[in-house]
């Protein structure tokens, strides 16, 4: 550890032969110089007769620190957030550069979304479809609301819940409750029957 100095424990410090002490090097001639840090003794002045094998004469170390950042509202797959300062650091003491963090929405088991309204896909069986049927919905601050769904509902129905869709830049976007229809996978002999004469009063082809 050597606090920065880039020098090993009990080294002996000396101006650098390289800029003469000065800590800068001037390129070009008269008024066209310019002045860079200089690069063996990294703008010091001085170099110790033994660099620090820690930090290899940096006076820096890398170390990982965790920091914790707030997720906007209705932050999307792409929205950045910038943290001024908290990148790597400048060279030869300038300023530090900025950490900035991509956000990458994970998909949900149960909403997916559209701009800003929430789709839900619900199943309903054949029952609920074609006599109708109350279902009860979660939103995404985990309320419940009931939807009324009307006889004779076909697959792909959506149906609207206003305001409760992903809020952002104080607009409210929708939650959308789209329904399937789901289908036995088997019928008892009995049920089969039933099915037949439904389909035979209704003129429905099979
Ligand atoms: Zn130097
Ligand atoms: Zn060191």
């Amino acid at each position: 550890m050597c606090r920065g100095s880039g020098a090993a424990p009990g080294a002996q410090i000396r101006p650098c032969g390289e800029c003469s002490g000065r800590g800068v090097i001037s390129f070009g001639q008269g008024s066209f110089a310019v002045n860079r840090p200089c690069p063996v003794c990294v703008g010091r002045g001085s170099v110790p007769s033994e660099r620090c094998g820690a930090c290899r004469g940096t006076g820096e170390a890398r170390a990982r620190r965790t920091v914790s950042i707030a997720v906007p509202a209705g932050a999307e797959s792409g929205t950045k957030v910038r943290l001024r300062g908290q990148g790597g650091k400048g060279a030869a003491g300038g300023q530090a550069g900025d950490l900035v963090i991509t956000f990458e929405v994970q998909s949900d088991r149960f909403y997916k979304r559209e701009g800003l309204d929430l789709i839900a896909i619900v199943p309903i069986n054949v029952a609920q479809a074609t006599l109708g049927s109350r279902i009860s919905v979660k939103t995404l601050d985990a309320k419940k609301v009931a939807i009324r769904i009307p006889p004779g509902t076909s697959a792909g129905r959506r149906f609207k819940v206003t305001g409760q869709g992903i809020e952002k830049d104080g607009k409210r976007g929708d939650l959308l409750v789209e329904v399937t229809i789901t289908v036995p996978e088997s019928l008892s002999e009995a049920q089969e029957k039933a099915m037949r004469e439904f389909a035979d009063a209704s003129g429905l082809k099979y």
